[in-house]
Order: structure tokens, then C-alpha cells, then sequence
């Protein structure tokens, strides 16, 4: 950008505008592992009128703009790789409407998911997405990033969710699609492209998410197995009862060691090979306690040392703190780190579990496994550690090689809910074919005809 842009936007923005070098700073991070990429300037929209004007003079002027929610991304989605203005949407954070008849709440984009949680819990709702970094993350970037959660087991992403959203286009026109509809077919689906479109298409500024009632018991448990295979395997036997499960979380020994080494606290359960949590809910305690008794026999059948059964709400958070601490307690070990989300059909789960466990065998780096495996998503976590620079990439190629072979290979595909960003995009042919990624171009040039909105992310 040059001095005179940046004299026009400081104009038009006032104090929501900076190129304050340490806010500049703060703004070129996000959670993916080593990579920073500077703004040149950063604005905080208040409303969606900045989001158009301001899409509008980046458009005009061919100046990148680089959307943002509260950076909790790991693809590296929010980062500004081509410079630019950096559009902080974290103070548009109101919760607009709790529609209780009709079972919908309106939301800006920067309100936090764990903060909507609480708030239509409140009034008797439930909004079921739940990313581990909910207590951080920003609605408006679970739609962008369609994250998903333990709970998508039964219930689905935030995919699920959305019935109707303000949107603004890279040239600045304001789109207001769907509404308080639980069905809806007018028209192309614009709804279902804007999820999941990384930032790429246009910036989401009011969100309508559908809700459902709150279901009254809800319980977890956990269940370690011996070894590695049969918790993978268990899995699928678990789904095979009828039984639908909220949650169905894998971790290995070593993830349950490495967090609770972390959080310096210890689970109740002795040790073992992996460990399975399984969330269930339902109306009432008689037809949950039948379940979790189904699911616990077939967790026995199959190889499980004991169930635990989290009976009291202190128990329950701190198994809750333990998973959603994984992440993190990763970083803590390994600041480097690939972060690959797989996802393949469920009934490959534990194909998923065993190949990735071979490939860990030949290989110098250290690979830790958890995840949503009840959906068919494992979060396969490849750590540096203290490796040195060379064998770190030679190693860690090889590792992304065979995985996403091995993936490909049972039907699967890259990513199940963190974005292809910029981590992943090198890797999109291997998933994507030619026809394919040109209608992406012309996607883009369709929407964004200036290109401007976050470029070089996807493809
Ligand atoms: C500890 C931890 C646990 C996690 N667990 C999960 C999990 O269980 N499930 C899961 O799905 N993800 C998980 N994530 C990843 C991350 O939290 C999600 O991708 C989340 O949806 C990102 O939201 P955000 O507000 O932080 O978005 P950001 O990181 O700020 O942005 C993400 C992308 O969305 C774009 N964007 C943001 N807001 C808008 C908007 N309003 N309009 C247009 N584009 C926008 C950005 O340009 C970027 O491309 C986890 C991350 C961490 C660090």
C-alpha cells in the first residue's frame, strides 16, 4: 500500500484504523504452527458498513484484504500472505436475537461459540457445534472453516446450523441469503458455498443458526482399552448397536500422557494403550443409563479394562478440560508441529487408526493421534520436537506422503473440519481434479472479479 492509501483509510476509518507496528505484530499470527505472515494496516469493523466500504476500496485499489475472526485458525486462513489490510471482525460480537419460538438466534460474526452456548442454554436451547477452542474461537470463523466438534457425531457441523447469513461481497455489495427458514430451495445453495469458503468468497457479517431443544441428561464416559487396535476397533462396534452416541473421541496413551503432563492432573483410570470417550444424551435418565450400559457391554466385549462412567459435573469438566487441552498441550511440547485433520468414511476408522499406526513405526518423527474418530476424523499430530531442519522436512514429507495416500486410499480426504488455508493447498491435486479446481477459479473470479479477498489460500 502506498502513503496516500493509507491516508484514505485512515480517513475513512478514524480510529478503527492502525498501522501500529505491535498491533500490526499481533495480527500476523494465528494458531497455525511457525508460520507469520505482517499486515500492512488493520481495521476493526464495528459494522457491516465498514466491511463494504471497505472491501469496496480494496477492490478499487487492488489492495488485499484478509478477513479474520478471533485466529484460532491452524491452516493459516487469517494470515495475510499477500499484505494488505487485515479486517478484524472481533468487536462486531453481539448476540442479536434469541428467537425462542422459532429456535433461531441471530448473531455477529465475532461472537465467541462457547459465549452462544451459554447464552441460549439459558433459555432452554441447544447450539450443538462445539470446537475444542470454543471458549476462544468466532462463530462467523466456525461458518467460514464449517468447523465441526465432538458432538458432530450425532449432530452434525455447523454446516448443520446455518439458515441464513448477511454476507459481503469483495466488491462491497452486501448479499442477505436465507433467513428463520427450516427448509429453504429458492435459488442456488449460496448458503452452503459461503461455509467452509475460507475467507475466499466474502466476509460473513450476521449469522442465523438454527437451534434445537436442550436435551435434559447428558453423560460421558470414558474407556480405556488395553491396546491401540482395540479401542480403534471398538469404534465402529459401538456405532453397529443402534445407539447414536453425542461424542466418540479417541486418544492414545501417549496424547493422554503428554496433556496430563501438561495440566499437571491426572485422570482417575489406570493406564492403557487408548482411550474412548463416549458422550450420550437423551429425555430422561432411565433411557440414557440403558444406553451407556449398551455401550459400556460392548466396550467390555471388545477389549475395555473397566468403564468409567462420569457421574459428577466436577468429573465431567475436568475430562471435557482434559480433550479440549490436546492442542495445546501439543504446542507446549513442540512449537513445530503438522496438524492434519483426515476424515474417512466412518466404517474406515480403524483402517485409519492401524495405517497411520504403521507408518509411525518407520518413521524419526513423533506422530501423537486423537480425535473425532466416531465421525471418521482423527486429528494426526506430527511433531518436531528437537529434530534439526533437514531431516524434520525430509521426515515430515515423507510422513504427509503416506498419510494422505493411506487416506485417499480408504476413501477419505484431506481435511474433516480445519480448512486446506495455506498449509494444505500444495496438497489440493492429490484430492482435487483439474476440471474441478478450474470451476474453483471461476468461482473466485465470479465473485471476487479484483481478487483482493484473501489471496493465496485453497488453490
Ligand atoms: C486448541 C484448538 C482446538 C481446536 N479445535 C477445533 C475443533 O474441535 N473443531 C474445529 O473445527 N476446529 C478446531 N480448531 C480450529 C479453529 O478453532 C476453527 O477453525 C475456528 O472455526 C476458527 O475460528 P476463528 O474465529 O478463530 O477464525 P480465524 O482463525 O480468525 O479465521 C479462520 C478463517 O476464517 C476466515 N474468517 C474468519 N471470520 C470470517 C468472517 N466473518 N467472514 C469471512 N471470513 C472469515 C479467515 O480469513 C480465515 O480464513 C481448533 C483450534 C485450536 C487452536
Amino acid at each position: 500500500m502506498n502513503s496516500q492509501q493509507i491516508e484514505e483509510l485512515e480517513r475513512m476509518f478514524g480510529d478503527k484504523f492502525t498501522t501500529l507496528p505491535e498491533t500490526l505484530q499481533r495480527y500476523s499470527r494465528d494458531e497455525t504452527s511457525h508460520i507469520e505472515a505482517m499486515p500492512e494496516a488493520v481495521v476493526f469493523a464495528g459494522e457491516t458498513g465498514d466491511v463494504a466500504s471497505l472491501l469496496k476500496y480494496c477492490s478499487d485499489q487492488r489492495i488485499p484484504g484478509t478477513p479474520r475472526g478471533t485466529g484460532t485458525g491452524v491452516s493459516g486462513g487469517a494470515l495475510p500472505i499477500e499484505g494488505g489490510v487485515l479486517l478484524a471482525l472481533e468487536r462486531m460480537n453481539r448476540i442479536l436475537e434469541i428467537d425462542v419460538d422459532n429456535r433461531m438466534a441471530v448473531v455477529q460474526p465475532g461472537v465467541r461459540t462457547g459465549e452462544l452456548h451459554q447464552a441460549v442454554e439459558a433459555e432452554g436451547l441447544f447450539y450443538p457445534p462445539d470446537p475444542a477452542s470454543l471458549e476462544s474461537c468466532s462463530i462467523g470463523g466456525n461458518v467460514i472453516e464449517g468447523a465441526g466438534g465432538p458432538r458432530a457425531v450425532k449432530y452434525g457441523t455447523t454446516r448443520d446450523y446455518v439458515a441464513g447469513l448477511e454476507v459481503v461481497l469483495p466488491t462491497g455489495e452486501v448479499l442477505r441469503l436465507g433467513g428463520k427458514l427450516r427448509k429453504n430451495v429458492t435459488g442456488y445453495n449460496l448458503i452452503g458455498l459461503i461455509i467452509a469458503s475460507e475467507g475466499t468468497l466474502g466476509v460473513v457479517t450476521e449469522i442465523t443458526l438454527r437451534l434445537l431443544p436442550l436435551p435434559p441428561v447428558r453423560t460421558d464416559l470414558l474407556v480405556p482399552f488395553e491396546t491401540f487396535g482395540q479401542a480403534a476397533h471398538t469404534i465402529n462396534e459401538v456405532l453397529k448397536t443402534g445407539i447414536i452416541p453425542t461424542v466418540i473421541e479417541f486418544m492414545e496413551r501417549r496424547a493422554l500422557e503428554i496433556v496430563e503432563a501438561y495440566l499437571d492432573s491426572k485422570l482417575p483410570v489406570p493406564g492403557a494403550g487408548a482411550y474412548l470417550m463416549i458422550g450420550l444424551d437423551g429425555a430422561d435418565t432411565e433411557s440414557v443409563e440403558r444406553d451407556y450400559e449398551k455401550v459400556g457391554e460392548v466396550c467390555l466385549d471388545n477389549g475395555a479394562v473397566d468403564v468409567f462412567v462420569a457421574e459428577t459435573s466436577d468429573m465431567k469438566q475436568r475430562l471435557w478440560k482434559t480433550r479440549r487441552s490436546l492442542h495445546d498441550a501439543l504446542h507446549d511440547l513442540s512449537p513445530e508441529m503438522e496438524r492434519e485433520d483426515v476424515v474417512v468414511p466412518v466404517a474406515r476408522i480403524e483402517d485409519l487408526l492401524k495405517g497411520m499406526d504403521e507408518i509411525r513405526r518407520n518413521v524419526k518423527v513423533e506422530i501423537v493421534a486423537f480425535g473425532h474418530a466416531g465421525d471418521g476424523n482423527v486429528h494426526v499430530n506430527v511433531l518436531r520436537g528437537k529434530l534439526d531442519e533437514e531431516t524434520w522436512n525430509t521426515e515430515r514429507k515423507r510422513v504427509l506422503e503416506e498419510l494422505f495416500t493411506l487416506v485417499i486410499s480408504l476413501g477419505g480426504t484431506l481435511s474433516g473440519e480445519h480448512g486446506i488455508g495455506l498449509v494444505k493447498k500444495e496438497f489440493m491435486p492429490l484430492v482435487t481434479s483439474e476440471a474441478e479446481l478450474e470451476l474453483y477459479r471461476r468461482l473466485k473470479q465470479a465473485f471476487d472479479p479484483a481478487g483482493i479477498l484473501n489471496p493465496g489460500k485453497i488453490f
